[in-house]
């Protein structure tokens, strides 16, 4: 029996999994490989890693958890879990399961978008879900919060 599956394997997974390699815990983490900066490729304001390519961040993680034999990182989707007194068993994409005595959430959120036409149009850098990501890019711009000036059509969004 592990001692931990991670769901999920963007930074927060891949750190978790990080941490308990060090301790030598055995580990699987399993990522479905949609983290919600997808259509991103900078990333801000994460200090040493300014304008990296959030892509790259995460395969700088999984590269390194290579130095720790007890982590195995599978791309695969965790389906369902269950658990039984002090384990809990999860059922993975190809419908094998593993059993570990912890299971780590780190599925991340999903975004919402309000249901305004202009926001997919008028582009990240002027309707974002992620300011402090995409502000810099229109620097001449103060960042707008929602609802103070709400985006309810094209031109609001310049
Ligand atoms: C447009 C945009 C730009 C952003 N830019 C920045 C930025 O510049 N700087 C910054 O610090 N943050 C930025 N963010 C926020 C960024 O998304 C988070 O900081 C970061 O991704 C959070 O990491 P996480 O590991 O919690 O979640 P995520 O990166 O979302 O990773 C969660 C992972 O869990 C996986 N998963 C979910 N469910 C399952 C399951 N059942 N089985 C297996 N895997 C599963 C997903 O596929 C995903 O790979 C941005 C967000 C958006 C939307």
């Amino acid at each position: 029996m592990l001692d931990a599956v991670i769901v999920g394997g963007g930074p927060a997974g891949l750190n978790a999994a990080l941490l308990l390699g060090r301790a030598r815990r055995t580990v699987l983490l399993c990522d479905s490989g949609q983290p919600r900066n997808a259509g991103v490729h900078a990333m801000h304001g994460f200090l040493s890693r300014d304008g990296m390519d959030p892509a790259a961040l995460r395969q700088a993680g999984r590269d390194q958890l290579r130095a720790y034999p007890t982590v195995q990182v599978r791309a695969t989707q965790v389906r369902a879990v269950t658990r039984d007194a002090d384990q809990f068993t999860v059922t993975l994409g190809d419908g094998t399961t593993e059993q570990a005595r912890r299971l780590l959430l780190a599925t991340g959120v999903v975004d919402e978008l309000p249901p305004i036409p202009a926001w997919r149009s008028c582009g990240d850098a002027a309707c974002s879900t992620a300011p402090t990501a995409t502000a810099g890019r229109s620097a001449t711009s103060p960042w707008r919060c929602w609802p103070a000036t709400p985006a309810t059509s094209s031109s609001r969004c310049s």
